[in-house]
């Protein structure tokens, strides 16, 4: 019943031909075109296996039925590769669903009139065992009507296929034009197997090379795919990219000639006719000659002066290279970037305007707060001096009034002295003079000078000082002065509470200090304006301990130049801790240029 023939290999080669086509599509097998490849690859391999088992029976009853099986895909295999074909194309939409579902039903009808050919016998009229010269046993059937349309149904639907697909081959640039040519191949191989099969001219007659032809097609369209990521972009989907891209694509062969460009392009050339082909001399205007003349490979910028205004676009070239590495063409990509240009330089102008108009102030600010100074220091001195007069006259009445003017001049001398530091700091006008400071030392000092003040809030200050912290690299005047603010701000804003100065070294490179307090604390939706200058917390109960709200925006930008940074965090009605960072080595991270000068 069963038995060898070597005609069964060539059945089995293309089994493992459409296995191999398979498994290259199968990382794709998301995209509907690949679902259609390996559902075509399916039937192919069905089809050769029926064919082998059929081949390798001897008896009528096991080859017809085997036949009938192997009928399942020769009915399935014309409409998936019409299918196939389609999708690739991206023409899935010229055939509606009504059109799909009548093709299903007539294959059908052609699958169900093998199945029951033992009835009507309009298949094959008559089925008869033969065995060949070859030692091979053969069903000999002559055809009958439905033989003969099932097979002008199949070769309309193959031929509607390989006419699609070799349009798209010829409609592909020559960029894709191998894998054209594999579409060409893999789209006849089935055709031309077919009709030797039919016809009687097969080298190998009674074994059907019209599922290899299809396997090796498969193989074709998959190693052509694979090379050209065509599973990945279709070249109908690039046409469709690259058609819509607003960039001008041009790409020239080594002499110049356009070899493709998408419409973009076209509107540049000005071009009406069809350039392809034609010298890119001969149908560009004469700027774009010169821009892309002697241009290879870079990026580069380039004006065009028209009618309607000068155009700005940027230029990209590439050197295409074929696969031994040697230049075949070059790719030019332009893009409109006027309105670009146009906006980064309103931005430009904007900055610079708005830069000059913070230096004028500046400016201005620095020569006011200089000119109110010194009438303010002359009236300060003046009034200490009377003072010390009246008391040496044992005038005593008249020094309140006096007193009322030194502690207003004092006021107004502090509210300069940092509008004059601020304007100065933003200015990039201070230079500071790094050294190594003791942090011990200087906190210490830095409370001494504020006991005072903390002890007209009933405040206590704890210092903890961790011990041998190396020196930190700051300016100790200006490093003082944020302290002074940060713990005279902690004075100012607790009442009956604890102030802690705590200095450790938080990382391998750097100093914290960390001012605590116990005061009124500040809301969250605060912390982030505390450091604009002339910013007070809630106006309303914080107006009562005075200041300007420039004191913290002073301290942040005199511990950036410093090179470190300032840091809070609070929570209203329990208190607010404020840390600094510094380096313990390095440099400061913006020298300034212009000498401090206090006048
Ligand atoms: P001022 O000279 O007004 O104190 P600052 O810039 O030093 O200016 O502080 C700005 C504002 O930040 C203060 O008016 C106050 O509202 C808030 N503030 C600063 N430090 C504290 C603190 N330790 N506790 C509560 N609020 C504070």
């Amino acid at each position: 019943m069963w038995y060898f023939t070597p005609y069964i290999l060539l059945p089995l080669a293309a089994v493992l031909l459409a296995l191999g086509a398979m498994r290259l599509a199968w990382p794709y097998r998301r995209l509907p075109v690949a679902k259609v490849f390996l559902g075509l690859m399916f039937s192919t391999i069905w089809w050769s296996m029926c064919h082998a088992l059929e081949l390798s029976n001897a008896t009528i009853a096991g080859k017809v039925l085997l036949s009938n099986i192997q009928y399942i895909s020769v009915v399935s295999v014309p409409l998936l590769w019409l299918l196939f074909a389609l999708c690739y194309t991206d023409r899935a939409h010229l055939l509606p669903r009504s059109v799909l579902y009548s093709l299903i039903l007539l294959q059908s009808g052609f699958l169900i009139g093998a199945w029951t050919n033992g009835w009507h016998r309009l298949m094959w009229p008559r089925v008869e065992l033969t065995y060949t010269a070859g030692g091979l046993w053969v069903l000999t059937e002559p055809h009958g009507p439905l033989w003969y349309a099932s097979v002008l149904s199949a070769y309309a639907m193959v031929f509607a296929g390989t006419v699609l697909m070799i349009n798209q081959a010829i409609r592909s640039q020559s960029l894709y034009r191998a894998q054209a040519i594999s579409l060409v191949v893999g789209a006849l191989l089935p055709w031309a197997a077919s009709m030797l099969f039919v016809t009687g001219l097969s080298p190998i007659p009674f074994v059907d090379p019209t599922p290899v032809a299809f396997a090796l097609g498969g193989l074709a369209f998959t190693v052509a795919m694979q090379r050209y990521r065509a599973l990945d972009l279709l070249p109908a989907a690039r046409e469709r990219i690259v058609d819509q891209m607003p960039d001008a694509i041009i790409v020239l062969d080594m002499h110049d000639r356009i070899i493709d460009l998408n419409p973009a392009a076209q509107a540049i050339l000005s071009a009406t006719t069809d350039v392809l082909g034609k010298s890119l001399a001969r149908v560009a205007p004469p700027w774009l000659i010169e821009q892309v003349r002697d241009r290879y490979e870079g990026q580069f910028e380039v004006q065009q002066t028209g009618e309607t205004g000068t155009t700005t676009y940027d230029l990209r070239c590439t050197t295409l290279r074929d696969r031994d590495g040697s230049p075949a063409g070059r790719i030019f990509v332009l893009r409109d970037i006027t309105l670009f240009k146009q906006a980064a330089q309103a931005l430009q102008e904007a900055k610079e305007a708005a830069e000059a108009a913070s230096q004028a102030k500046s400016a201005f600010l620095s020569m006011m707060s200089h000119e109110l100074r010194t009438p303010l220091t002359a009236i300060l001195g003046y009034s200490e001096f009377l003072r010390e007069d009246l008391l040496n006259r044992d005038l005593h009445s008249l020094t309140s009034d006096l007193d009322r003017i030194i502690t207003a001049g004092r006021h107004l001398l502090t509210l300069i002295n940092d509008i004059l530091d601020y304007a100065r700091l933003e200015a990039n006008a201070v230079t500071i003079h790094p050294e190594p400071v003791h942090m011990s030392t200087l906190i210490n000092e830095v409370v001494m000078t504020l006991q005072g003040l903390a002890k007209q809030g009933q405040n206590t200050i704890t210092v903890t000082v961790e011990p041998d912290l190396p020196p930190v690299l700051a300016d100790p005047v200006r490093l003082r002065q944020v302290l002074l603010n940060l713990v005279g701000n902690a004075c100012k804003f607790t009442g009956q509470g604890e102030i802690r100065v705590h200095c450790y070294r938080s990382t391998t490179a750097e100093i914290q200090i960390d001012v605590s307090d116990t005061g009124i604390g500040i809301a969250a939706d605060q912390l982030q304006h505390l450091f604009k200058p002339f910013v007070q917390v809630d106006n309303g109960p914080t107006r009562r301990y005075g200041g300007t709200g420039l004191g913290l925006a002073i301290c942040q930008r005199l511990c950036q130049v410093m090179g470190g940074a300032i840091l809070v965090t609070s929570e209203p009605g329990r208190g607010s801790t404020f840390s600094v960072r510094l380096p313990i080595t390095g440099v400061p991270s913006a020298p300034c240029e212009v000498s401090q000068e206090d006048g």
